[in-house]
């Protein structure tokens, strides 16, 4: 039969990364050895306390029935504790948490359940793909904001023209960001709060990096500005803090409304998380304070070899003790992706070209610490081989 993708689907940005994925994969089908500092997904495992709760409640046919779309009290009442502890806010855990599979999971919902066709949607470039592409398939119009060095990769609203103000209907962003690896402090989240009241645009902060650190650093929450509930939800994860990107757990806080229209949509949609996965992420919440410090004091070594190697090979980075990645100046003479390339043929290391993250990404490349520190250091050593 003859078919055809739909014009959503059609409409979708180019892969830019397609053409390295190849050469990766005809490398490693001839058996050479790459090495991949690309992908953003932890290497290490979830704690073993909480796969033992998945299990255990895996085991309860109770919890083999359809899930609530709106959640177990359990993992409500235990992101409201987590939001408490860590950011002092505090949170109704009835109306004003929400479960997802995973923050990109709620960039998606967000859009399908806010957005109108034809709709503008405010957006950051560099950023993380899945704000444009959900936009794409909302069949909305994204517009794009710079993020630049010079501002430490803080979007100027200045940028958004009075008219696009007055017509947009989201915003998505996320501090501490990926790629960057930027954060902003709690001025920078009023302003952004002060502007979508004023012009009815929802706030989507994503907030995935909230608890990787390290250093003097400690990322809030766009909640902690006053007047944050009133516009928007701030999506969060298990995936990147607790090692559980394959878990597909998140949730999304904020607005009351608005989780109960997230809601709505989901439960015409997917019908929510599974109850075990949720109990272990209830879990893995209670904990918080030990996880990520198990996680932080590794990514903190790798990081310190990532940034001294750079040093060495006289590469400029942007200096930032947040995320899971370092976030890097090519050198003279190349692009993005000419860097990218030349680092795959000649040292099988694989880099994120800046640009795949949108144009004002180019010039820069993404390296992450998601690989244990002996193949990092291998990476690093080819790397200054090659220069
Ligand atoms: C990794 C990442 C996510 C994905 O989170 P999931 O909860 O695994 O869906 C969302 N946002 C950003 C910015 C990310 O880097």
């Amino acid at each position: 039969m003859k078919f055809e993708e739909s014009d959503r689907l059609k409409s979708l940005p180019p892969y830019l990364f397609a053409e390295i994925d190849k050469i990766i994969n005809k490398k490693r089908a001839r058996g050479m050895d790459v090495i991949s500092l690309g992908i953003g997904d932890p290497d290490m495992p979830a704690s073993e306390e909480v796969v033992g709760v998945l299990c255990r409640e895996a085991g309860n046919p109770e919890n083999h029935r359809y899930p609530s779309s709106y959640g177990l009290k359990i993992f409500r009442e235990a992101v409201a504790e987590f939001y408490n502890d860590r950011f002092n806010i505090k949170l109704d855990p009835e109306r004003e948490v929400i479960p997802l599979m995973g923050s990109k999971e709620g960039i998606s919902t967000l859009a399908y359940t806010f957005i109108n066709p034809g709709d503008y949607v405010i957006i950051t470039d560099p950023s993380y793909l899945v704000y444009k592409i959900s936009t794409i398939f909302a069949g909305a119009i994204p517009y794009v904001i710079p993020l630049k060095k010079e501002n430490g990769y803080l979007f100027d609203l200045n940028d958004i023209s009075s008219d696009i103000a007055g017509k947009a209907k989201v915003i998505y962003f996320n501090y501490p960001n990926n790629p960057t690896s930027a954060t902003c402090d709690i001025n920078f989240f009023r302003e952004v709060a002060e502007f979508a009241e004023k012009n009815n645009i929802i706030v989507c902060h994503d907030n995935a990096y909230s608890d990787t650190f390290t250093d003097g650093i400690k990322p809030i929450s766009y909640l902690n500005a006053d007047i944050s509930k009133n516009t928007g939800v701030e999506l969060n994860s298990l995936s990147k803090t607790f090692n559980m990107t394959g878990w597909r757990i998140g949730y999304a806080v904020g607005n009351n409304k608005m989780i109960e229209s997230i809601g709505k949509y989901k439960t015409n949609v997917d019908s929510g998380v599974f109850n075990a996965i949720q109990y272990a992420a209830a879990s893995a919440l209670k904990n918080y304070g030990k996880y990520s410090k198990q996680n932080n004091e590794i990514y903190d070594i790798r990081r310190k070899m990532v940034k001294k190697a750079l040093e060495g090979m006289k590469i400029d980075y942007y200096d930032s003790n947040a995320t899971i990645y370092v976030w890097a100046s090519v050198p003279e003479g190349y692009t993005s992706a000419s860097f990218s390339k030349m680092l795959l043929e000649k040292a099988n290391v694989v880099v994120t070209p800046g640009n795949e993250f949108g144009k004002f990404g180019e010039g820069f490349f993404r390296i992450s610490l998601t690989i244990n520190n002996e193949r990092l250091k291998e990476a690093l050593d080819r790397i200054g081989t090659v220069l």
